[in-house]
């Protein structure tokens, strides 16, 4: 999905005192189209900033991740993948030959997720849901 997130935006409104270097992690982070690692972001962020330390990087993301910010997910390969938050929500589509992050929406499987919670006696209020797959056909 294509985002552009305010990050910056988002950390004022959680009342995070937002410097420099957070400034730079946050922009770059809203205008990431994909899913990227802590590694990935340190390259991005330090394209801006080559003062950036990835121990600033992990600490921003964790800071970030704490006041609600972002998300964190890890598609099975025991790396943290990062995504600023959005109200806007998607599944995600995990190829699993190259790594490739699809992002997803099917309403009829937020509708069935809805009723299995309503049917266990639940009104459901997140989910996350994670498929992998092998490609066999390109759209
Ligand atoms: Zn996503």
């Amino acid at each position: 999905m294509t985002r552009k997130i305010d990050v910056e935006a988002l950390c004022a409104d959680k009342g995070l005192r937002i410097t420099e270097q957070r400034k730079v992690i946050a922009k770059v982070l809203g205008e990431s189209e994909d899913h990227p690692d802590v590694e990935a972001l340190h390259r991005r962020a330090s394209r801006v900033d080559p003062n950036i330390s990835i121990a600033t990087v992990y600490r921003t993301l964790r800071l970030f991740e704490e006041a609600g910010i972002l998300e964190r997910h890890e598609f099975g390969d025991g790396r943290s993948r990062y995504e600023a938050a959005s109200d806007a929500h998607h599944d995600h589509l995990i190829d699993v030959e190259t790594g490739d992050v699809i992002e997803f929406v099917d309403e009829e499987l937020e509708e069935l997720q809805r009723r299995i919670a309503e049917k266990l006696g639940f009104r459901l209020v997140d989910h996350r849901m994670e498929l992998y797959g092998v490609r066999t056909k390109q759209d």
